[in-house]
């Protein structure tokens, strides 16, 4: 196969070993006579790669199991927005919320449903285009939650430095695994995996486990983390397959040298791009202007002559690049270049960007 350059936010490219791994044990899996498709979720060679994937994925994270725990629960990261606020908050209680972009007023408005829901900070002025600096924290929330990464408006940050002891909560669907990072600054940690860390059918949630002995009990099972942290999320039949490629996914991370690696190659082909649509201010203009804020995942960018958007769009793909266009709400432009996607697809865009603007400036 002739791989193209995508540039897509979700689902996403995954690397191309990993791929092929996953094609073969859909074949048959450890020579057991039987596909990853039709293997039981409680027979021994799913319950190997289910166990060896969970602790993977919180060595990965440079977490202990001894305090950490990590679940697979199906719903997307959309079903987070409602099952956090739903585990957390009783009657009366208020949590903080970030507001910084699409993903986040999602779930402002699920956890609204559940309590009183403080907007700590918004950067709904300038369209989401930066991250707030002062949020106005609650003493008593139950939580504060942020957006790791916004992938629609393509800024990006790790959350405040202090939370003054309020446990801080992340959506982090689209920079899980993406950077280095102290991921013990966070009680709860979400993602769907379909961006960075596997496709779409698993959302990764991993939390302190002192923090989930305070969840609520009173609610459904089947939505309640307290049922997947007891079970060893095998309550009911997991997404043995979606499960199986993050487990894949996750060994490709280890082999390419871990999260620091990772982090080195991701600054690099972000740069890439970056640097090519700074270096023509008259023709691009960079939806996030502080530099500090800036996305290495999702990429936004504009081109000031509007008249220009097809013909870009059209060479692009031309030249093998596909996912460019921007989320349907914001328009303009957005290269999403996820741990798998590879460097010279930067490079490749860099070019493209360069000879675009000399062509038509
Ligand atoms: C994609 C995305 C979501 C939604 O994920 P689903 O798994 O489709 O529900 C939520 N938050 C962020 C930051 C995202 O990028």
């Amino acid at each position: 196969m002739n791989r193209i350059y995508n540039f897509s936010a979700g689902p996403a490219i995954l690397p191309e070993s990993v791929l092929q791994k996953a094609s073969q044990g859909v074949i048959e899996i450890n020579g057991s006579g039987m596909s990853i498709l039709e293997v039981s979720h409680r027979g021994k060679d799913y319950e190997a790669i289910h166990v060896e994937t969970r602790e993977r994925l919180l060595r990965v994270m440079g977490l202990s199991t001894d305090d950490y725990t990590a679940l697979f629960i199906g719903g997307g990261a959309s079903m987070q927005f409602a099952m956090l606020p739903m585990n957390f908050l009783n009657l009366g209680d208020t949590a903080d919320y970030v507001h910084t972009g699409e993903w986040a007023i999602k779930a402002i408005r699920e956890a609204k449903r559940f309590g009183n829901i403080h907007t700590a900070a918004s950067s709904e002025d300038r369209n989401h285009s930066y991250i707030p600096n002062e949020l106005n924290l609650t003493p008593d929330a139950k939580f504060i939650h942020i957006t790791t990464n916004n992938t629609i408006e393509g800024t990006e940050w790790d959350g405040p430095d202090s939370t003054k002891g309020v446990p801080l909560v992340a959506d982090a669907s689209s920079d899980i695994l993406s950077h280095s990072v102290d991921y013990s600054r966070y009680h709860l940690i979400y993602a769907g995996a379909q961006k960075n860390a596997g496709p779409a059918g698993v959302t990764l949630v991993v939390a302190r486990k002192d923090y989930l002995e305070q969840a609520n009990s009173d609610i459904p099972a089947i939505l309640s983390y307290k049922t997947y942290a007891n079970a060893d999320s095998l309550y009911n039949t997991p997404p043995v397959f979606p499960i199986y490629v993050v487990g894949l996914v996750l060994k490709w991370i280890e082999e390419q040298g871990g999260l620091a690696a990772i982090d080195r190659r991701n600054r690099e082909k972000a740069a890439l791009i970056y640097d090519a649509l700074d270096a023509h201010p008259d023709m691009y203009d960079t939806a996030v202007t502080d530099k500090k804020d800036r996305s290495l995942m999702n990429v936004t960018f504009r081109i000031k002559n509007i008249d220009l958007e097809k013909s870009f769009l059209d060479d692009a793909k031309a030249r093998k690049m596909d996912g460019l266009k921007g989320h349907r709400n914001v328009g303009g432009f957005r290269a999403s270049i996820y741990n798998a996607f590879p460097v010279d697809g930067c490079m490749a865009l860099a070019d493209y960007l360069n000879e675009f603007a000399a062509k038509n400036g």
